[in-house]
C-alpha cells in the first residue's frame, strides 16, 4: 500500500482510517488499534526495527477489545512484543497511553512521555489529570452550570485514565533516544497538550505526530487550565519547529500516513491563524466561549454537535481566546 502525496481524491485517503498493518518504509510498521465506542474509530500505533530490538510509538487504549486486535496484528508482520525496547509516548490521552504498562512488563521496554504530561507532575503543578483539568477549565467557559455538569459526566466514561502510569523517563523538553543502529529524537511540540512530543527518525527521514498533525481536519487544542496557557500559540510553534524538519513522511496517530510533511504543517498553521482571526473579530461584541463557540464552523453545525462533540468545540474556543487575548 502506498502512502498517498497530494490532490484531492488524496485527501480522502489520507482522511481515512488504517484498517490493516502498513509497511510505512524500510523497518517502519504502522499498526492499527481498533477504538470501541470512540468517535475516532482507531488508534494507530507504530513499531520501528531497531538491530537490538523494537521501538513502540504510542500504546493503544487499555480494554481486550483493543489489546486482542493489537497483539494479533503485531504478530501478523512478524514480531513479538517482547522485543519492544523502548515505547515513546506522543502524550497523555487514554488512547495513546493504555498499553504502555503492560508492555513493560512484557519486555522490560522503558516508558518514556514528556514531563508536563507526567501524572505525577501534573498532580504537583495542575492539582490533578486530565478530569481535574477538563473540570477546571470548563468553569472558565462561560457556559450555564448545568452544561458544564452534563460535559463533564460525559467525559467520564472515555476520558478516565487509571493515572499510575510511571515513567522512566519523562523528558522536561527535546530527548535523544538510542536503540541499536536507530537514534529517534523527541521534540517537545506543545498544543495538543502542554507535554505533546513528536519523535523524529532522521536517518528514515519519518515524523511521528501523535496528535498535533492528522492527514486532514484541525488540531484540538489542550485543555487550558492554568493562568497563562495558550495552547493556540504553543500550536503554531509547534508546527513551525514540525515543517522546519525537512521530513519525508509523517506518521500521524489517526488516519494515514502521508509524504508533503513541509506543506501539510504550513496548511495546517493557516488554518488555526484564521480560527484566531475568526475569534479575535467575534472578541469585539462577545465575551466567553460559551458565546463565540456557536458562530465558528465546527464539523456539524452547532445545533447538531453532541454534548462531546460541543464539549470539544468549547474548549478549543477557549483555547483560541486565550491566543487572542494574552
Ligand atoms: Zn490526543
Ligand atoms: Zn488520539
Amino acid at each position: 500500500m502506498s502512502i498517498p502525496a497530494g490532490g484531492r481524491r488524496a485527501a480522502d485517503r489520507r482522511a481515512a482510517e488504517l484498517r490493516e498493518p502498513l509497511r510505512v518504509t524500510d523497518g517502519v510498521w504502522a499498526v492499527p488499534v481498533p477504538l470501541h465506542g470512540s468517535p475516532l474509530r482507531s488508534v494507530t500505533v507504530f513499531l520501528v526495527e531497531t538491530s537490538d530490538g523494537l521501538v513502540l510509538i504510542d500504546a493503544g487504549y487499555d480494554h481486550p477489545s483493543c489489546w486482542e486486535p493489537f497483539t494479533r496484528a503485531v504478530a501478523e508482520i512478524g514480531h513479538e512484543l517482547a522485543a519492544v525496547r523502548l515505547v515513546l509516548l506522543t502524550h497523555n490521552h487514554p488512547d495513546h497511553i493504555g498499553f504502555a504498562d503492560r508492555i513493560r512488563a512484557l519486555s522490560g521496554a522503558r516508558v518514556v512521555m514528556g514531563r508536563d504530561d507526567d501524572f505525577a507532575h501534573q498532580r504537583d503543578v495542575r492539582g490533578g489529570g486530565f478530569l481535574v483539568q477538563l473540570r477546571a477549565t470548563l468553569d472558565r467557559t462561560g457556559a450555564p452550570p448545568d452544561v458544564i455538569e452534563e460535559m463533564y459526566t460525559g467525559a467520564l466514561g472515555i476520558a478516565r485514565h487509571t493515572e499510575d502510569l510511571r515513567l522512566d523517563l519523562a523528558p522536561e523538553r527535546d530527548s535523544e533516544h538510542v536503540v541499536g543502529d536507530v537514534t529517534i529524537r523527541g521534540l517537545h511540540t506543545p498544543g495538543h497538550t502542554h507535554g505533546h512530543a513528536v519523535y523524529v527518525d532522521d536517518a528514515r527521514g519519518v515524523v511521528f505526530t501523535g496528535d498535533t498533525m492528522m492527514a486532514e481536519g484541525p488540531t484540538q487544542l489542550a485543555v487550558p487550565s492554568l493562568p497563562g496557557d495558550d495552547p493556540a500559540g504553543d500550536l503554531l510553534a509547534s508546527l513551525d519547529r514540525i515543517r522546519d524538519l525537512g521530513a519525508g513522511i509523517a506518521c500521524p496517530a489517526h488516519q494515514t500516513p502521508y509524504r508533503d510533511v513541509r506543506r501539510r504543517a504550513e496548511e495546517l498553521a493557516a488554518f488555526h491563524r484564521a480560527e484566531l482571526d475568526a475569534v479575535a473579530r467575534l472578541l469585539r461584541t462577545r465575551e466567553s466561549a460559551w458565546e463565540i463557540a456557536p458562530c465558528l464552523t465546527w464539523s456539524k453545525p452547532w445545533d447538531e454537535l453532541g454534548t462531546g462533540g460541543k464539549r470539544f468545540a468549547l474548549v478549543h474556543t477557549l483555547s483560541l481566546i486565550l491566543g487572542v487575548t494574552r
